[in-house]
């Protein structure tokens, strides 16, 4: 009877999904089909997904943004998407302090930035 060896060689490793060993270098795991979870794919996600963050928030409007902002400066917060920030401007009453000089410069360098990260990327947007 054929005895399997189930420890993995220098240059193999065990399927993130499947647990079979595979291949150091394999990028589909050839018994389940999933690729595998390695450092630099994970890293290339990582900035894909900043990259998409950076798109949303560079295609708003900075006129809006700032008309929301002085207007109900938790509205300029969720018109660039930072949720938390509204709600926090919201319970600290903030917006009827300084929100309303702080908010929209906030909020507009905030689309600037990210228009600027996504140049240095080579990004469109
Ligand atoms: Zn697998």
């Amino acid at each position: 009877m054929e005895e399997k060896v189930m420890d993995p060689s220098s240059d193999e490793v065990y399927c993130s999904s499947c647990g079979n060993i595979i291949k150091k270098e394999a990028e589909i795991c050839p018994h389940c089909g999933v690729r595998q979870i390695q450092n630099e794919s994970q890293k290339a996600y990582g900035s894909d997904l900043r990259i998409y963050e950076l798109q949303k928030l560079a295609e708003k409007d900075k006129t809006i943004a700032i008309i929301l902002s002085i207007l109900i400066t938790p509205l300029g917060y969720i018109y660039v998407g930072k949720w938390g920030l509204a709600i926090i401007n919201f319970l600290t009453f903030n917006y009827l302090l300084f929100g309303i000089v702080i908010v929209p410069i906030h909020t507009y360098s905030m689309i600037s930035n990210a228009r600027k990260d996504l140049d240095a990327m080579g990004a469109d947007y």
